[in-house]
């Protein structure tokens, strides 16, 4: 086995505020290996968003480490947080301003992630001309620009209605396994996690912690989520997540 693009040790973590302390994550250790897509599903306010931020560095690990044996990491929010004074071009070149590394090589390789995410066309208007399926691609494009090998996403599709999001939420995992990327997917939808990832990593009740870690392997002819969600392993996987969930315990 290679060694891991990221491993989180013992890690905890608490917001201290006037009115008081929330423990939002206890003792959570595991390990992620390189190329593989990794979802994380928990009930709400569990802590998965805080897990991320820590991963990203926005957020000082109170206790335990992480270690990643890259530093480029691409973090995608659930909401697209696109600039509406900028173009779509605009947008997708954000990153590489802010980093000062607009070279000809990172424009060559926007130029052709904006032909791939069919959005060449659109690369001069504005995100209020664009469906949220485009605008989050959009935001995918602003990801990949810097060529992260970790890539965070925290409920990333949510703000979609369902079918655009059963179409995008295929077509952009499909485009991040393509590229050999390593992913953190968070998501409140337990076929999303099923159909998309190879592993799902089960949080408790806040503060998280592992509650269990799930090797995902369907039999299926196609890709995709809907053919996924036809596999025969699909129920069976649904109904334990359904139940660890519910009920907080494997
Ligand atoms: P999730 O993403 O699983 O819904 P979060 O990680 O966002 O959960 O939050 C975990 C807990 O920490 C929640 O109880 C939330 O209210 C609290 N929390 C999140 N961010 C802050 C913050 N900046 N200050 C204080 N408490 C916070
Ligand atoms: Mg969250």
């Amino acid at each position: 086995m290679s060694s891991p693009l990221l491993q989180i040790n013992d890690l905890s973590y608490s917001y201290h505020s006037l009115t008081g302390e929330t423990y939002a994550l206890s003792h959570v250790s595991f390990q992620i290996q390189p190329g593989e897509f990794v979802a994380i599903v928990g009930p709400s306010g569990c802590g998965k968003s805080t897990l991320l931020s820590l991963i990203a560095g926005l957020l000082t690990p109170e206790n335990g480490q992480i270690v990643c044996t890259s530093s480029r990491i691409g973090y995608m929010l659930q909401r697209d947080h696109l600039f509406e004074w900028r173009t779509i071009y605009q947008n997708v070149c954000l990153g590489l301003e802010i980093n000062h590394c607009a070279t000809k090589e990172y424009l060559t390789y926007i130029d052709m992630l904006l032909k791939e995410y069919d959005l060449d066309a659109f690369r001069d208007k504005y995100p209020s001309e664009l469906s949220g399926g485009m605008k989050q691609r959009a935001a995918l494009i602003r990801t990949m620009a810097l060529k992260p090998d970790l890539l965070l996403l925290d409920e990333p599709f949510s703000a979609l209605d369902y079918q655009t999001r059963l179409q995008v939420s295929g077509d952009i995992c499909q485009k991040i396994r393509d590229a050999n990327k390593t992913a953190l997917l968070i998501t409140h939808d337990l076929s999303e996690a099923i159909s998309l990832a190879d592993r799902i990593l089960v949080l408790t009740a806040r503060p998280a912690t592992i509650l269990d870690d799930i090797g995902i392997q369907l039999t299926t002819t196609e890709t995709g989520p809907l053919a996924a969600r036809q596999a025969p392993e699909y129920g069976s996987y649904f109904d334990k997540l359904w139940k660890e969930l519910t009920h907080g315990t494997t």
